[in-house]
Parts: C-alpha cells; structure tokens; sequence
C-alpha cells in the first residue's frame, strides 16, 4: 500500500451518500443545503490547549463553529456536520443526532458529526470538567442541530462533485521507528516497542514509522445554474498550531473554510441567497504533526495557520474549476 489514501475517506463519504440516496427509489431530483453556527465557548470553559498546555478559555482569537451539509434526492437525506472542536464526546453527539431527527426528521443512521481537532477548542467529553464545561457540552447538541436545522432549511435543487490532488511538502509523519531497546514501557507497563511518537531528533530514530497521506480532497455542491453551497474539503494534517494560551481559535480549519465562504460570496447570484459555506474535515492525519514549515519559514502567532488555510483554499477552489458535477450522484 502505497498511502492510505485520504480520496478514500471522501471516496467512501461519496459512496455512503450515494448509496443512502440509492436505498429509496429516486424520484425526485438531488437537493443540497448548508449552513453554519456559531459554537464559541463562554470565557472559563476548558480548551484543550496545545500539548500540556490546558486550561480555561482567556479570549477568542477566531470563532468556532458547526459547519453542516444536507443533501437528499427526494425521498432520503443525510446530513454532514464538521465541528471546530478538539473532540468531542459520544453523548454530545448521540444527544445532538437526536435533536436534529425530531427538528428535520433526518434518519440518525444518516448523521454524520465529527470535531476538525483544532487544539485552541474544548474537549467536549465529560472527564474532570467543570459545570461550565457540563454546561457548554450540554449547549453544543443544541447548537450543532440548528446549524443542521438551517441547512436543512436551505436545500435547493443542486448538483454535486468531487476532486482531488495531492499537496507533498507539508505533512511529517510524528511517529519514529527508534533502534530495539530505546522505547520505554508504553501506558500498559509493556516493553519491547520501537515506535515513539513526537521523537524529535534522538538518535536513537531509524526514521518515520509510517507512510502519511497528502492527498486533498474536495466535494463541491452547487446549484443547478452554477450558483455555489458548499464546498467541503479533507486533509490529513493534525493541526496547525502556533497559538497562545487561553485563547480560543478554529486553527486552519476555521481559516480555510473562511477564505471559501468569502470568495464564493461574491459569486452568489441574490444577496438573499443562503450564505456559501466552506467546511474542511481532518482525514488520515493521526501519524501527522503540524505543518512541516520550509527551511527559515517562521510565523508569528496564528499566521501560520493563517498562511495554510489560505493556501489550501485557493488550491481546492482551483479544482473544483475542473470538477464535473452531477444532478445524479453515482458510486462508480
Ligand atoms: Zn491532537
């Protein structure tokens, strides 16, 4: 195997939809709608912080928020919600999947909810937080099934495609082959072990324990005169970094998805048009570090991930250019 192939997640995203589409007979024509809220957290709530660095929220840097994505043919719809979390818990996401059947009667076998892993966001888990922290996790299924309910509320005969293209140069695998006997125990007193993570320049490292995947891919949906909805990306970098302590921000996830929305906005037909929506979900990136920067390449707080959200959204709005789009989308 050659990479891990992140086409693969979107491919199979692709496949899913399709095949969930396909279950009921088609006899209407493909709608797609999307929105976005607002998730940012109270001043006090827990961010996750870059490594051992946690604590309470101080300010806000750049919002948060829950991206979401609808789409049906007819008669079945599945919905897609990318959110600027660090993680998030199975009962935020089970009790937010409940709200958003009873509000849009979407199937919850049909909802897919996921956290990008920006650092400078909550842990929405319920592990040693306190009852502000209970009170945002609570909070959050809320907000994340209006920004469903309005996406849903949005949906318009559409077409729909996909892309993809690789990006090399930017992505490290963080876990080292390390020569036998260098590793210590890992967290189940066990020995024996060659593979560390985040080995920095030991020199007990043979070399990177894995392949990593540079692949981008991209979903683009628009309306059926061309007019944009959403554009949703994946790649496979951990996250960017370079924040500062106690404040809270989307990293590149937040800034990619931005730099969409801002320039399809303009290509909007109506100022009364549903807002464009930009989404970039995390892929195969649990081998990946931060951005591998360029040789003297030095950013100063939040620029960095500034700098590559941009990047990365001009690259995937210049192949959505070559994207086919479909008003029947087909597993092939
Ligand atoms: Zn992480």
């Amino acid at each position: 195997m050659k990479h891990f192939n992140n086409t693969s997640f979107v491919c199979s995203l692709f496949c899913v939809i399709a095949i969930v589409l396909q279950s009921s007979v088609v006899t209407a024509e493909f709608r797609a709608g999307a929105a976005k809220q607002d998730i940012t957290p109270a001043m006090g709530v827990s961010l996750d912080g870059s490594i051992s660095k946690p604590g309470p929220s101080k300010s806000v840097h750049d919002l948060l928020h829950a991206r979401a994505l609808v789409l049906e043919d007819g008669s079945t719809r599945v919905a897609i919600v990318i959110c600027d979390l660090c993680m998030m818990g199975q009962d935020v996401v089970d009790d937010a999947k409940k709200l958003i059947h009873q509000q849009t009667e979407i199937p919850i076998s049909n909802i897919l909810i996921a956290a990008t892993h920006t650092h400078a966001a909550p842990r929405a888990i319920h592990i040693g937080t306190e009852p502000i922290d209970d009170e945002y996790h609570r909070l959050l299924s809320v907000y994340i099934a209006k920004a469903v309910s309005k996406a849903n509320s949005h949906l318009t005969p559409a077409r729909i495609g996909f892309t993809s293209f690789e990006k090399t140069g930017l992505i490290a695998c963080r876990r080292s082959l390390c020569k036998p006997g260098s590793v210590g125990p890992n967290v189940f007193g066990e020995t024996g072990e060659q593979v560390k993570s985040v080995a920095g320049k030991s020199s007990a490292v043979i070399g990177p324990a894995g392949p990593t995947d540079p692949q981008f891919s991209v979903l683009s949906v628009q309306t059926l005169d061309g007019e944009p909805i959403c554009v949703l990306g994946n790649f496979s970098v951990h996250y960017c970094g370079g924040y500062q302590r106690g404040a809270v921000s989307a990293d590149y996830f937040g800034y990619f998805s931005e730099a969409i929305e801002s320039n399809l906005h303009q290509k909007r037909k109506s100022s009364t048009s549903p807002e464009v929506i930009g989404i970039l979900s995390n892929g195969t990136s649990g081998n990946t570090g931060a951005f591998q920067r360029s040789a003297g390449q030095k950013f100063a707080a939040f620029e960095g991930m500034l700098f590559y959200g941009r990047m990365l959204a001009d690259n995937a709005l210049q192949a959505t250019q070559q994207t086919a789009y479909s008003t029947s989308p087909l597993c092939k």
